[in-house]
């Protein structure tokens, strides 16, 4: 399996440093076009900037931060999956740690996106993770378990969804998780997709979380860790593209 090399941008950039960004990445990889027999690429930068990246590369697939759970209508301010498909998305972030605090999405919430972007055909990158406090109390497997369970909709295969396992402690903070308690939480969700889903051995499992191309090879070296989503990382062509360049052959 390829590895799932994903940035998300998040709220930043211009657009005049979203199109440098995307340009670096989209040179750097046409360079060294054998990366891509390792990896595949995907940016997710903010809706406003999406159709201008998607433009500008023929090799990074591009994909929005989150989309709406209604197929459209008078929800003022939301995006739906269909319009991110409509100008060339193929990827959606659901349910990211922030989306879960900041705008208090819920499990049932997230799996009612998902369910409308896999409608619209898109491929959702779910993620789930636990808080610094949820580990310090041992429950780390309980949270991703419950968040696994009712966040994936029906349907869910290796061709629509990517699961993301981002310890929320570990998210902008330059604290990774050791490789022994990836490899653990990666083993555990392996073990509830394969209980639950006829290919639960073939979805993507990525790892998120203060990933820098320091780190890169380590993580990538465990098993069951299909790939990265990357924040600020991402957002440096050299970190993005040093990341991915750390994935063995
Ligand atoms: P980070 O963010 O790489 O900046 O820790 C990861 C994420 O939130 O997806």
């Amino acid at each position: 399996m390829k590895k799932l090399i994903a940035g998300n941008w998040k709220m930043n950039g211009t657009e005049q440093s979203s199109d440098a960004l995307i340009v670096a990445v989209e040179e750097a990889i046409q360079k060294n076009p054998a990366v891509l027999e390792q990896c595949d690429f995907v940016v997710c930068p903010p809706f406003l900037y999406l159709p201008m990246v998607k433009d500008k590369t023929s090799v990074v697939a591009v994909g929005g931060q989150d989309c709406s759970d209604r197929e459209n209508g008078a929800f003022t301010g939301d995006i739906s999956g269909a319009m991110l498909k409509d100008i060339g998305a193929t990827y959606v972030i659901l349910g990211h740690s922030e989306r879960r605090q900041y705008h208090a999405e819920s499990d049932v919430l997230v799996a009612a996106k998902a369910q409308m972007a896999n409608a619209a055909g898109l491929i959702t990158i779910i993620c789930v993770g636990e808080t610094e406090a949820e580990r310090e109390a041992g429950a780390q497997n309980d949270v991703v378990g419950s968040q696994l369970k009712a966040s994936l909709p029906q349907g869910v295969n290796a061709q629509n969804t990517v699961i993301a396992y981002e310890p929320v402690w570990a998210i902008g903070t330059g604290k990774t998780a050791t490789a022994e308690d990836i490899r653990a939480m990666h083993a555990f969700i392996r073990e509830k997709l394969v209980q639950t889903l006829a290919d639960g051995a073939n979805i993507r499992i990525l790892y998120g979380g203060s990933v820098k191309p320091a780190n890169a090879a380590e993580i990538f070296g465990v098993p069951n860790v299909d790939g990265a989503l990357i924040g600020g990382a991402s957002l440096k062509a050299d970190d993005y593209m040093g990341i991915a360049n750390a994935v063995k052959g």
